[in-house]
């Protein structure tokens, strides 16, 4: 007899959402107001732990520009369909019924408080509100299938032998990815999904940090400044982003890094090439620094080239950019031809790092991978696998780009799972 026999049955519920994240709360929040008696069940010990790090501590919570675009995952149909049914409108009303007014800057959402914890607060006192039972420190330990509208499940508390047997119609998997693992979401949540029979595409970081071997990295660190990256894999530009990069001593970083890393990331696991090359001066064109150099050079004859450059771009990049090509920053521009001036453009219009790898799933904000959604109805979020099994938010093979579009992935997805794990028991 395993353990599961010998438990008693202690409660009954129509909807267990395991994973206690922003979908995991929406998507009982949603079950909750219609009709269903509904439990939480999350392993650490407070829900939306990963909602209080968004935003930098300001929650950007959905974003007005939203579009299937935005979404880097395949079979972004999948997507469009979701947030169809609840799109960012929905998510600001929603907000604002629980008392969370909302700020926008460029089409960026925040909550009027700017603070993640106003957000995560209001979800937690509406599920308390709706009497979801919330158990804490708990995880499913066995999950098993008693009759065809029926699934047995114990739950165990980790850190006692505490165990409690409960009988439940629907389970909404809501168990984030392997991003950030600190606030819960350790993956485990895959090895419940394939229990169900789901195939999980390999999780990768996206939102993430890339590494370089560039031997320069070191004498750029600490450098923020706007450029344009363009990324090449196996030599062809797959993707491109403008604004402040962050160069740090193991790469780049920042936000339009954070935007073009996931095929960055996907490229480097597969053992492709792949470079990001960086335009250090975007919003100046390489015919309007040639022709400024060539007029200058004549008459700033007793600049050395640091102090030449010093007005346009962080001297930090120009060294880096004449060491490439073997320029002494501390020349003089009236000893150098206005070629090798030129070339120093070119080198801070078309700086090329070698992306060799990238940082982890503790620094990536996102996964790229998890649940294939061919498995998945996109009209209910039901599993096509596992009578009564939905799925909401990151564990699902989606990936949105920084701008609040994976937090407006956990709303939609979360709604829809909820709305028809409720229907399911009508
Ligand atoms: C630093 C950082 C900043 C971010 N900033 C933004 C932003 O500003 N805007 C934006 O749109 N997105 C942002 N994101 C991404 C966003 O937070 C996530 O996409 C979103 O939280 C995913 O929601 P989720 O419910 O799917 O997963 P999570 O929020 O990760 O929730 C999953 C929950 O399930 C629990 N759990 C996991 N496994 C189990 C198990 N086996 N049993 C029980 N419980 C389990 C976890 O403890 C966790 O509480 C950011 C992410 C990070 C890390």
């Amino acid at each position: 007899m395993n353990s599961y026999k010998a438990m008693q049955i202690e409660n009954r519920y129509d909807c267990v959402v395991i994973g206690g994240g922003a979908s995991g709360m929406m998507a009982a929040i949603t079950a909750a107001r219609n009709g269903a008696r509904v439990a939480i069940v999350e392993h650490t010990a407070r829900l939306g732990s990963k909602i209080l790090q968004t935003g930098n501590g300001k929650c950007n919570f959905t974003n007005l520009d939203m579009d299937i675009s935005k979404f880097q995952n395949d079979n972004k149909e999948f997507v469009g369909q979701v947030l169809d049914m609840f799109d960012q409108n929905a998510t600001i009303e929603f907000f604002k019924e629980l008392g969370v007014w909302h700020k926008e800057r460029a089409g960026y959402v925040y909550p009027h408080s700017e603070t993640a914890a106003s957000l995560q607060e209001a979800l937690r006192l509406e599920v308390e509100r709706l009497g979801i039972s919330v158990y804490l420190r708990c995880r499913a330990s066995e999950i098993n299938k008693v009759s065809d509208n029926t699934y047995d499940m114990v739950l165990a508390e980790d850190e006692t032998d505490n165990k409690v047997g409960i009988s439940v119609i629907n389970i909404i998997i809501a168990t984030g990815s392997k991003a950030a693992p600190k606030t819960g979401s350790d993956g485990s949540g895959y090895k419940i999904a394939k229990k169900f029979g789901h195939t999980v595409k390999k999780p990768l970081p996206a939102l993430v940090q890339l590494i370089s071997d560039n031997n320069l990295c070191k004498s750029m660190a600490g450098v923020r400044s706007t450029g344009k990256v363009m990324l090449y894999v196996d030599d062809v530009c797959v993707s491109s982003d403008i604004g402040e990069i962050q160069y740090a001593d193991y790469g780049i970083s920042g936000i339009p890094v954070f935007q073009i890393s996931r095929y960055a990331v996907e490229a480097v696991d597969k053992g492709k090439s792949v470079k990001a090359i960086i335009d250090m001066i975007p919003d100046i064109s390489k015919e309007e620094l040639y022709n400024d150099v060539r007029i200058r050079k004549e008459c700033e004859t007793t600049k050395s080239v640091e102090q030449f450059f010093a007005g346009i771009v962080n001297k930090k990049l120009v060294y880096a950019a004449c060491k490439n090509i073997h320029i002494d920053i501390n020349a003089s521009v009236e000893t150098l031809k206005l070629t090798q001036i030129n070339n120093i453009i070119d080198e801070l219009k078309y700086f090329c790092f070698n992306i060799i790898s990238f940082k982890g799933f503790e620094s990536g904000q996102i996964c790229q991978g998890g649940v294939v959604l061919s498995e998945v109805n996109a009209s209910t979020m039901a599993s096509h696998l596992a009578d009564g099994v939905y799925f909401a938010g990151e564990i699902l093979d989606v990936d949105g780009m920084c701008g609040g579009y994976n937090l407006q992935w956990a709303w939609s997805s979360g709604f829809v799972a909820g709305l028809n794990a409720a229907m399911n028991i009508r």
